[in-house]
């Protein structure tokens, strides 16, 4: 899944200095345009420095979502999106969210 494999090579190309896991993500606007993005560091548990949350910021209404999570020895882990990052897909009218399981697994959320 060529999305996919994008959202896992932005996640391990993001911010080092976040040590506990790496988050990519990549977003298809209905334009047909990509949007990528990262997770931000922050003390504080706020969701809108989440991946989704800040690709929806550029994505708009209706697109769908590939969510990579890298754990912190580098293996391929759960990016399944909390809940308020789903409320927020709704919200957006996102179509679908495909997110990564381990490295050979996917999940898939539609909306
Ligand atoms: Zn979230």
């Amino acid at each position: 899944m060529k999305y996919m494999d994008l959202a896992v090579k932005i996640a391990r190309g993001s911010d080092p200095s976040n040590k506990h896991f790496l988050l990519g993500c990549v977003g298809k606007r209905s334009d047909g345009a990509l949007v990528v993005s990262t997770n931000i560091r922050t003390q504080h548990p706020m969701p809108s420095a989440h991946s989704e949350a800040r690709n929806l910021k550029k994505c708009g209404f209706g697109a769908t979502l590939w969510v990579a999570r890298i754990d912190r020895l580098g293996n391929i882990c759960l990016a399944k999106p909390c809940e308020w990052c789903q409320a927020l897909c709704k919200n957006k009218r996102v179509k679908r969210i495909h997110y990564t399981i381990s490295a050979t697994e996917y999940g898939v959320m539609d909306f």
